[in-house]
């Protein structure tokens, strides 16, 4: 039951309806004892402004804002992160105490924060490759500069888009990977494109996993990911999906509007519960 105290949340983006975030969002705040909802606001573009002036107008507390509209909806705000101003996208959004609207990006700080506390993973000294060249791969990388990496490979079945990245960081920090002439082994392999939802793998082989190689692959779903498959197949030493990522940079958010940490390591035992559409 909502009323006039219940803390309102939501989502813009579209298509929604397979989203988890209100089922994280209302377990975070059930943590607290929240009156809290959270609901999903399906927007075309040409709505996204009114939509998220009309939200805080009416009390509306934190926004998240995922695809289409992370890139669009940064325009909207008046502070953003450093995270947001590098990739010009923002995922939660919220207003300050003089009422300006602020943005952030926490997908990168989620997947980080998924890759170095819940999986271990010291990113000092090692070999990346980052798979995509769009949204959430221009996301990462930037954090995982910061996060430890020296220098990674970047590949997109696009290569213009992987081309314009790797000028972004200068042939110091990164390069182009070719599967035809490259012939570096990797420890970190980080799937960053769509590719496993349309249950195509992007054109990797066995010899490029390092001996103790992790692979990860953004894309989650119930089942193990095509990607996932390949990598366990072919002997890599971990491989995970992106619903760690997915449940941090939920939990960023939450931060950022609340000021409370919720506790996630429930949410991972629920996979399941979560992942089922009912
Ligand atoms: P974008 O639409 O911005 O970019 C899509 C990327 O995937 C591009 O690099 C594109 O290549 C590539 N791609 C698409 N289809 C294929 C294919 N069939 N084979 C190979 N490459 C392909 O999406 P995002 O970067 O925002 O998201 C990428 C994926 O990451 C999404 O599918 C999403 O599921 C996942 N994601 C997960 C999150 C999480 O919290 N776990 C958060 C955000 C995203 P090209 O340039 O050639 O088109």
């Amino acid at each position: 039951m909502t009323d006039e105290y219940t803390i309102r949340c939501a989502l813009i983006g579209s298509p929604l309806s397979h989203s988890l975030s209100p089922k994280i969002h209302t377990h975070f705040a059930e943590q607290f004892g929240m009156n809290f909802e959270y609901s999903l606001l399906d927007t075309p573009t040409e709505l996204v402004e009114d939509t998220i002036r009309r939200f805080f107008a009416e009390g509306g507390r934190g926004l998240n804002i995922t695809m289409p509209h992370k890139d669009f909806a940064y325009n909207f705000c008046k502070q953003h992160s450093i995270v947001s101003k590098t990739t010009r996208t923002v995922n939660t959004i919220w207003l300050n105490n003089d009422n300006n609207i602020c943005g952030d990006n926490t997908d990168a700080t989620g997947f980080i924060r998924d890759l170095v506390h819940n999986h271990n993973f010291d990113l000092k000294g090692k070999r990346v490759l980052v798979i995509g060249a769009g949204g959430v791969a221009k996301a990462i990388i930037p954090t995982l500069f910061v996060s430890g990496t020296d220098f990674l490979y970047i590949y997109n079945r696009s290569r213009y888009r992987a081309e314009k990245l790797v000028e972004r960081y200068g042939n110091k920090r990164a390069a182009l990977w070719d599967p035809e002439t490259n012939h570096e082994t990797f420890d970190l392999i980080i799937n960053a494109s769509s590719a496993s939802l349309y249950g195509e793998l992007p054109p990797v082989h066995a010899n490029i996993l390092a001996e103790n190689a992790h692979c990860v692959d953004l894309v989650y779903s119930m089942e193990s990911t095509i990607f996932c498959d390949w990598a366990q197949e072919n002997g890599a030493a971990r491989t995970w999906d992106g619903l760690g990522m997915l449940i941090e940079q939920a939990a960023d958010a939450f931060e950022i509007w609340f000021k409370r940490r919720p506790e996630t390591r429930d949410l991972y035992k629920q996979r399941y519960a979560l992942l089922s559409s009912d």
